[in-house]
């Protein structure tokens, strides 16, 4: 491949947090990647899917990936550059975007205008050696619910779980030379790219024979891993401005085996795969390195095999540890006194729904029994603080239903103002209630 130019450099962004774990490479050669979370830095942060993608990318000794966030400043024009070296967006090789939340779309064609590379793939330059153009990609979990809403703006999708993707992807990069051949060819050599330009746009009703299109070879398929034997999924890059402030977060499962009708994690991560623990143990134990937190998570926590075990190797290691949203049903005694033991203050229930009706409808299966004793039990044990999750706008939904919020909330309220009493302490409960938003590939789009 012939030699591209040198990147100019500006002046590093002064960070205003303190960081432990970003890479940064230099040298001649490197492909320079752009790794972008279209929000802030803080959410950017908070994602264990963008920082596997960092730590994964710096990886490959050919590579320096570098973070780039979508500033929020009041600027007229600010400039986007990334955080470890200061090189402006436009200037990579390569922009890799990873995008959790659809509400993200719009800040990657902000993104992009801010930037001024051309906002459609088709209007980019072709060949990557002379006009730089850097290469747009997409992944992350929003774009493999569905990339349509943005595959104009984009050359090609990584659709799957990175660790599939990535490395097979930089090789084809690597032995192209210009992006058409990339670009022309990376779907038959790279399961999971989607490159939009292949393909004419389909809409819901037509077939093949309605639009002209001629029938699509190979479907594109999403990729997962098959199993998690080796793959460990963790923060890379500590810091304290995350919504898990100084918290060294351990992912322990993938999917959920709950299938609840209104949530992709029940549907688009199938079979639910769990980390081994061996491999979790060599996680806690990096983490008791570098803090004294770590946090449990997975969209269902206390369904690993080994949760026990997990709970008593953070604790031998001195971690106080915290949980992402536990179920109700599996707050047993013995995993409440281990959470407890483990230094767990706050505790999360999200029982969805008022009424036992609806938590039948989106086949949440907690019973009032369940969501009370758990939040006696909890309280019981030392665990003082509750947050609980609802949701309104559900299909099938009546005004009863919605009524039913209000009275479970304060039957939750009674039982944890009694419990709290007799410990003669008391917390706080926090009420979250979202509208619902239906999501692709779950039963209620
Ligand atoms: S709502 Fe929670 S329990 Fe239900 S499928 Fe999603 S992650 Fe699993």
């Amino acid at each position: 491949m012939k030699k591209r130019r040198k990147p100019s450099r500006v002046r590093p962004d002064h960070l205003k947090v303190q960081e432990q774990g970003a890479i940064v490479k230099r040298g001649y050669g490197l492909i320079k990647v752009a790794l972008v979370y279209p929000n802030t830095y803080k959410a950017g942060m908070s994602s264990l899917g963008f920082q596997t993608v960092y730590r994964l990318a710096n990886q490959i000794p050919e590579v320096a990936c570098e973070r780039v966030f979508f500033p929020h400043t009041r600027e007229k024009n600010p400039q986007i550059k990334s955080l470890e070296t200061g090189l402006p967006l436009d200037q990579f090789d390569m922009i890799l975007f990873s995008i959790s939340f659809e509400n993200d779309f719009l800040h990657l064609a902000q993104l992009l205008r801010a930037t001024g590379i051309p906002l459609r793939s088709a209007d980019r330059s072709s060949d990557r050696n002379h006009i730089h153009h850097p290469l747009v990609a997409a992944g992350g979990v929003a774009c493999f619910l569905n990339p349509e809403p943005i595959a104009p703006f984009v050359d090609l999708f990584l659709l799957g779980e990175a660790e599939c993707l990535l490395s097979g992807f930089f090789d084809h990069f690597r032995s192209t030379d210009t992006r058409k051949d990339f670009l022309d060819t990376v779907e038959s050599k790279l399961p999971g790219a989607y490159v939009p330009a292949q393909h004419l746009p389909i809409c819901y009703g037509d077939t093949p024979e309605s639009t002209g299109a001629p029938p699509l070879k190979n479907r594109i398929q999403v990729q997962y891993l098959e199993d998690l034997t080796g793959i460990s999924t963790t923060t890379a890059v500590m810091t304290s401005d995350t919504a898990f402030k100084d918290v060294f977060l351990i992912e322990t499962l993938k999917g959920c085996p709950h299938g609840c009708r209104f949530c992709t994690a029940g549907f688009i991560y199938r079979p639910p795969r769990v980390y081994p623990l061996d491999t979790l143990k060599a996680a806690l134990d990096e983490a008791a390195q570098k803090t004294d937190r770590a946090g449990i998570v997975s969209s269902a926590v206390l369904d690993h095999p080994d949760i026990g075990q997990i709970c008593q190797y953070g604790k031998d290691k001195g971690l106080t540890l915290s949980f992402s949203s536990l179920r109700a049903d599996k707050l047993d005694d013995h995993i409440i006194s281990i959470l407890s033991d483990a230094g767990v203050k706050t505790a999360t229930i999200a029982p969805e729904a008022g009424s036992p009706r609806m938590r039948r409808v989106i086949s949440k299966k907690l019973t009032r029994e369940q969501i009370l004793n758990a939040a006696k039990s909890l309280v019981d044990k030392g665990i003082m603080n509750l947050k609980l999750y609802f949701m309104i706008g559900l299909p099938f939904e009546t005004r009863e239903d919605v009524r039913a919020i209000v009275d479970l909330t304060l039957d939750i309220k009674s039982v944890f103002l009694e419990a709290s009493r007799e410990r003669k302490k008391i917390g706080t409960i926090t009420l979250s209630i979202n509208p619902f938003i239906p999501k692709p590939a779950t039963p209620f789009h």
